[in-house]
Formats: C-alpha cells, structure tokens, sequence
C-alpha cells in the first residue's frame, strides 16, 4: 500500500514498452507502476517512478522488489518458473500466477494442456530425437514447423522444415545446444487473428473484439481491429474459446490467444499473458486499454469497457537499417503536419535495425487508404523516408 495515496502498488517485472505503457495508464488510475529493469535506459526505467535495477532470474533481486509491492506482474514471460514457484511459497502475490504463466514460458505444456481440454490447435509432437521430426514429417506430410518450446519470441525460434534432410542438418545443432523442441504441422492458414482477453481474479472476463495480425519475417507489425470480413459466428467462438483458456489456466490480467484462420475455423497457435502487440490498437481505439485493464485485472477490480470507438489501424514503427539523415524530431515535425489524425506511440528506445520503436494508430475505417497512411505513417518515424511504391494519398 502506498501511504500517500492509499492505493496498492503494482510492481512489474521487466522494463521494455510494455512496462512503459502500463505505467502510462498507471497514472490516470492514481498509481504509479514500480518496474524492475535489468539496466538504465529501458523504455520504462526512463519514465517510471520508482525503478529498481536488477535481473529478473536473481532470486535477490526478485525477492526484495517484491516485498515493497502489493502484487507483482511481468512484461515478458522470462522469469523462471522454479522462482515463481519460490516468490509463491513466500507468499509474494503474483499476476497472473506461476501454474498460468508456464503454459505461456513452455509452448509444449501449452499445446498438451489446450488438447487435453478439447481446444483446437495444428497437430503436434514433443522432439526428442531427429527421429521424432522425421517421423511426423512422414505421418503430417512435409513441411513441418519445428520450435524450442520455451526461449523464442518475434518468430527467433521457429523454423519450417521443408524435407528430411533439412530436418537431419538442424535437429541434432538445436539439441546439442540444450533447445527443448516440439514439431507442428504447418498450418495452411488463410491469415492470423488475435483474440485479445482480461479476466480478474473475482472472474470477471472481458473480450476486445477479435483483431487481424500481420506479420512480417516472423514479427507482428500491422493489426487490424476488428479483422475484416470475420463473421459474427467466428468472432464469437474465437473470443469465447479465449476466454475458456483463461478460465481453464486461471490466467488473471490480459491474455493474448494468437490464432490461425483457416478454412475450417481457427486453431491457436500461441498465449501471451500480459498485453500484446496486437493490443496496442485499443489504446486509442477502444474504451479501455489493454493496460488500464490488465491493471485493474491484476488489482481485482471490476474491468473495463472494451467497445471499440472506431475501427482502427496499427502499425509499428521498426528501426531502419541505417541511421536516418533526419532526427526524431524533424521526423516528427514532418509526420504532425501531414497526417495530424496519426496518434503516435513512442517508446524512448535506441534506434536500431528492425528494433520495434513505436506504434502508431490511426482510427476510421480499415480501408486500403487508412493501411497505407498508417504504414506510411509508422515508415517515415523510423526512416524518415517514403517507403518504395508508396503514394501519398
Ligand atoms: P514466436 O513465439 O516467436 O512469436 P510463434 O509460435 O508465434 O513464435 O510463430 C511465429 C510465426 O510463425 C507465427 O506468427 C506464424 O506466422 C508462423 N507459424 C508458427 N507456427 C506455425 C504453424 N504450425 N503453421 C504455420 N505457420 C506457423
């Protein structure tokens, strides 16, 4: 509890924009976001009001950012689950709690517990051996997806196995290096879809309406909300099956269910508890934001509204492969007076090649020319140039 303001402290493990938003909303709630940072200069540490430095795999460190906190919380999944289980045993408050967490640290247990509770995901198999690769590569046909169950993210940890002989050269290189593996049938996917959820420990569960993700080399860079053309049948399943993972692993806070579309329906592919890229629309573009609720998720308070304003545009702004002539600034001057609908997103990071630097959102409807404004928009913060085949509209 804070004594001056009587309110509880949140502490979030992790210093990247994710913390750096929350404490955005922090704010407007009354509260300011403590945040663990590895080192000086994250995109959180930069603005939070208390930020503690440490890593998030010392016991130590862990453990005393943890006392002055009401309840802890996390911007990424890398905390290791035995010292979840340790803070847990300590009585540390943690949202969402370790027996959730693991099903989004450990991407084999996720799909062996999503099957077992009857939902929908490509065919899979833990990989012992290259034998096992092979062996579902002849019983799914080939290609096959093959992935390090925990450790990966931004598609770093995910590769498609076209033959055998591709899998023989890879398996024994990951395994030799202690990569635990599973295999996936590659999913002949018409497009990707985010069903965006928070639920609070009282039960409560609310759903923002079902997105479109876009990706590019394997990184979400472009999301539509709502996903164009999904119907009103497949929306809902979508959201309700998100919302049943959230009851079935007691996740609290926000849960992100990455989805495959296929002919069928959809499959999930992948769960992030806490908010997500594929989120960051609802900043501007919902009643609450993905991290006002997973606030007042993981304060137990009652959620929030999550109707949308408008239809909106997403689009991430990446760091371009050489340093741009312009500055930030220029950069800026240039965008405002352009496109002055364009909200901007900004998370104080370094510019570096292909680094997410920001976000911006464009809210109306999702048509061709609000994409490419947006992508247009996101192209210019980073590389202060028009990108090739693009006109201004
Ligand atoms: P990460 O944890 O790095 O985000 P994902 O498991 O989400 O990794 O995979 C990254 C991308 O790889 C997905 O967004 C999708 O485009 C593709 N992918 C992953 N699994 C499959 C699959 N089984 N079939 C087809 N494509 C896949």
């Amino acid at each position: 509890m804070d004594s001056r303001t009587g309110l509880p402290v949140v502490g979030m493990v992790g210093g990247g924009q994710l913390a750096r938003m929350t404490h955005q909303a922090a704010i407007s709630l009354g509260q300011s976001l403590r945040v663990l940072a590895v080192s000086e200069g994250e995109s959180a540490g930069l603005v939070a009001g208390e930020v503690t430095y440490g890593h998030h795999t010392d016991p130590e460190a862990l453990r005393s950012f943890a006392r002055g906190v009401d309840v802890l919380t996390f911007d990424h999944e890398h905390v290791p689950q035995p010292l979840l289980r340790t803070l847990a045993d300590e009585k540390v408050v943690s949202r969402p709690g370790p027996s959730a967490l693991a099903f989004a640290q450990d991407k084999l247990r996720m799909r062996e517990r999503l099957a077992g509770h009857g939902i929908p995901g490509p065919p899979f198999a833990a990989v012992s051996s290259t034998d096992d690769v092979l062996d579902f590569g002849r019983a799914h046909s080939w290609p096959v997806v093959l992935k390090a169950a925990s450790g990966g993210y931004d598609g770093r940890g995910v590769w498609t196995m076209h033959s055998a002989d591709e899998a023989r050269a890879l398996v024994p290189e990951l395994r030799d290096a202690g990569t635990p593996l599973l295999v996936e049938a590659k999913v002949p996917m018409r497009r990707e879809l985010s069903a965006l959820v928070a639920r609070s420990p009282f039960g409560q569960g609310a759903a923002w309406p079902v997105v479109e993700t876009v990706q590019s080399d394997g990184i979400n860079t472009e999301v539509l909300a709502p996903a164009p053309g999904l119907d009103e049948a497949r929306t809902r399943h979508a959201q309700d099956l998100a919302l049943r993972i959230a009851e079935e692993l007691d996740v609290v806070g926000v849960l992100a269910v990455e989805l495959f579309e296929t002919g069928e329906g959809v499959l999930v592919n992948e769960l992030a508890m806490r908010p997500h890229n594929s989120g960051h629309w609802t900043m501007d573009g919902s009643r609450t934001s993905q991290f006002e609720q997973h606030l007042r998720a993981v304060l137990d308070y009652p959620l929030g509204s999550t109707d949308p304003l408008a239809p909106t545009v997403m689009a991430n702004v990446l760091g371009a492969p050489e340093t741009p002539s312009m500055s930030v600034d220029e950069r800026l001057h240039h965008l405002f007076a352009r496109f002055p609908d364009v909200r901007v997103h900004l998370y104080g990071k370094a510019e570096r090649p292909g680094r997410k630097l920001g976000h911006v959102n464009l809210l109306g409807e999702l048509t061709d020319g609000q994409r490419h404004r947006a992508r247009l928009a996101a192209h210019w913060l980073s590389h202060a140039e028009w990108p090739d085949g693009y006109e201004i509209h």
